[in-house]
């Protein structure tokens, strides 16, 4: 039996699927997950969720920065969960340099002086975080259902006079061209896409990095994304998903034996892919589901495969 279509998608996975077919059908249909992969994951979530308590304390609640960041620890601990990261792993991604990290985004940015502000709702709240999910002009080809597609960021804001959906981006290095990289990212251009289908006239992003090496690095850029460029992003996203629908359909493979194997230390699926018998190595793979709105991965049952 082929394995369904995720019906909600996020940019992730559209980025996924443009990159390789194979790497989506693995990732996000059959549900095998890398093991090696999920402490980048957990170590941005915790600092995404210590830097939004700080947000709320002092932009809802009033308190100042060293009082916010005791309920920042305990949203930073439970986000970390038991996670510890491998004895070889040569990554500064540990739970004090993380901690560390959000202390110092706070002394770089002090949240009241930051020129950075968040929106507001109608009662009042800051949008400290943003999330949105809008149904899409395609219908699912097994539910009769439209996809919807949804991204979650970090704050609807107001910055250098403009409204701009700003997130923050945990990394290990900073390249040479980290500011000059998001022209063309397909994340922010549908962060600002959604955050316009909720009636909010954006087309700006802004982006903080923060650099986990030996030293903590800290870094800001910004992108505009003109409403044609918009809808340039949002016919390319109906034309791909188009595409997964016909893939789907004739149950296709579709490899893409270049850079995407390679890049980022090498695709999780490589495995698999130099196999004669791919089922073979199923076993070797966590079974986790990506959750494109909560934005985690959520474990499932191991595949039962009959190899013969
Ligand atoms: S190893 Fe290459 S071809 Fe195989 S899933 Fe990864 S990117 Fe695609």
């Amino acid at each position: 039996m082929k394995p369904s279509l995720p019906q909600v998608l996020d940019s992730t996975m559209i980025v996924d699927f443009r990159s390789c077919y194979e790497r989506f059908r693995n990732r996000y249909m059959l549900h095998l997950m890398g093991r090696d992969k999920s402490g980048d994951l957990i170590a941005g979530g915790a600092i995404a969720a210590a830097i939004e308590a700080v947000r709320i304390g002092v932009y809802q609640d009033g308190k100042d920065v060293p009082t916010s960041l005791i309920p920042a620890y305990k949203a930073f601990v439970k986000e970390w969960r038991d996670y510890i990261p491998p004895e070889n792993s040569r990554s500064f991604k540990t739970f004090g340099n993380c901690w560390s990290a959000v202390e110092q985004y706070f002394t770089w940015k002090p949240p009241l002086t930051d020129e950075l502000q968040p929106l507001r709702t109608r009662d009042n709240k800051p949008f400290v975080e943003f999330s949105f999910a809008v149904p899409l002009p395609i219908l699912h080809p097994e539910t009769g259902e439209p996809f919807i597609y949804v991204g979650r960021f970090d704050l609807l804001g107001s910055w250098m006079d403009r409204t701009v959906v700003s997130d923050e981006k945990t990394m290990s290095q900073m390249g040479s061209n980290w500011v000059s990289q998001w022209g063309l990212r397909n994340q922010f251009m549908g962060y600002c896409w959604g955050a316009q289908q909720y009636g909010y006239q954006c087309n700006d992003a802004l982006i903080r990095g923060i650099c986990l090496t030996k030293e903590i690095k800290l870094a800001e850029a910004s992108a505009n994304y003109p409403d044609w460029m918009l809808a340039r992003w949002f016919t390319q996203l109906l034309q791909d998903i188009n595409k997964m629908v016909e893939y789907w359909r004739v149950d296709a493979r579709d490899y893409n034996f270049g850079n995407a194997c390679t890049e980022y230390g090498g695709c999780a699926y490589r495995d698999l892919c130099v196999s004669r018998k791919p089922e073979v190595w199923f076993q070797h793979y966590n079974r986790a589901k990506w959750n494109p709105i909560h934005r985690r991965l959520d474990p499932i049952e191991p595949l039962e495969v009959a190899v013969a």
